[in-house]
């Protein structure tokens, strides 16, 4: 354990120091930490890729009784590897570990490089091993980000998108750098690790009246714990463009018609999105005034002005409407195929009109 007084804690920004604080009072025992060698934090972080660490602790311990360095391991037989990591799973990592044993021997002279890139070049070892062993076994400033941090991350920053993106690795990489101190980088990452593992747990169970950067977390403040992270990717929604007719029509049997200005509406098909609801007749697609106008005489309108309206904008869950508007006088067909008239006050009692077309039952009379 390290001992700092207050003021060499209060020489760090305050999240750093009370971080640093916690972790020296509280950190776990675990025993690569009591001896960071590089290759000591190698084996640790590769069997506690998909393995908890009150399983890792044995393992790692009778691994480096029989292979006590990158030579032994570099030499071993691949019956002994695979004995020793029964039990594990994923052995994979094993085989990845021990072809790097040997590119060290043979491309590096035997040291494990302490440049995150190079580490990145050995079989095995992804950006966030290498930010481990480089920041806790040589002291390099770079953080390690895991899922935990990941989490950790959001909560204290009240980060409100998905962290299941590059963009959010970025973000919390770039965050946590500037929290990292020069002179402790590998006890911050773990102390984050540590805090990641025991305080703010997953699923909505941080246990925040424990934790050392209650005051420092967005979630806290708000009472976002349970809601953050934000896992789900964001859904990129389909943009359709359509052409919707407000037609103020003389319907051509006299019977249909009501006092005031009517206008035109038809029944939403039986299946789909909005099914069954009442709609201005519309098109897919933008179209022009002229391509307006022929369409509507292909429907049998006897068209006599076209006026252009505002855009509008509707948003689904998947799908965003993107509406052009035209304003129509017309003579209605004969055969009105499924249409009815109606006025503005009939629309609203006696027709369900999707919110979708609110902004243009806003422009009628
Ligand atoms: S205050 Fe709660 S939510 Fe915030 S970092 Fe601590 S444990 Fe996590």
């Amino acid at each position: 354990m390290r001992n700092m007084s207050r003021k060499e804690y209060e020489q760090y920004p305050a999240p750093t120091g009370a971080l640093l604080k916690w972790y020296d009072e509280n950190r776990r025992i675990l025993p690569w930490r009591e001896d960071p060698a590089p290759y000591h934090i190698w084996l640790s972080e590769v069997m506690l890729q998909q393995t908890r660490v009150d399983t890792v602790i044995s393992y790692y311990n009778r691994f480096l009784e029989q292979l006590p360095d990158i030579r032994a391991l570099a030499e071993a037989e691949e019956e002994q590897l695979l004995k020793l990591w029964q039990g594990l799973g994923y052995y994979s990592r094993i085989r990845n570990m021990h072809k790097a044993a040997r590119q060290v021997m043979e491309d590096c002279g035997g040291v494990l490089p302490s440049d995150p890139k190079e580490l990145q070049k050995l079989s095995g070892i992804g950006p966030y091993a290498a930010a481990a062993i480089a920041s806790i076994a040589y002291g390099v400033p770079v953080p390690s980000v895991d899922g935990n941090l990941l989490r950790v991350f959001a909560r204290t920053t009240g980060y409100r998108e998905s962290i299941r993106t590059p963009g959010a690795k970025k973000a919390a990489e770039s965050h946590y750098r500037n929290l990292l101190p020069e002179d402790r980088p590998g006890d911050m990452n773990q102390a984050l690790m540590d805090l990641g593992a025991t305080i703010c747990l997953p699923n909505g169970a941080p246990d925040c009246g424990r934790c050392p950067w209650s005051g420092f977390c967005e979630a806290f403040r708000t009472g976002e714990q349970e809601s953050l992270p934000v896992k789900e990717e964001k859904k990129t929604r389909k943009v359709q463009k359509r052409t919707v007719f407000l037609i103020e029509a003389a319907p051509a049997d006299p019977d249909t018609s009501s006092p005031g200005p009517a206008y035109a509406l038809r029944k939403r098909p039986a299946r789909g999105l909005l099914a069954n609801l009442w709609e201005f007749p519309g098109t897919d697609g933008h179209l022009t005034e002229d391509d307006a106008r022929q369409h509507l005489e292909s429907l049998g309108f006897e068209v006599h002005s076209l006026t252009g309206l505002p855009s509008a904008r509707h948003i689904f869950s998947h799908v965003e409407w993107d509406m052009r508007g035209y304003l129509v006088h017309a003579e209605a067909p004969a055969e009105s195929a499924g249409l009815v008239y109606a006025t503005k006050k009939e629309m609203e009692q006696l027709y369900s009109i999707p919110t979708a077309f609110r902004f243009y039952l806003s422009l009628l009379e």
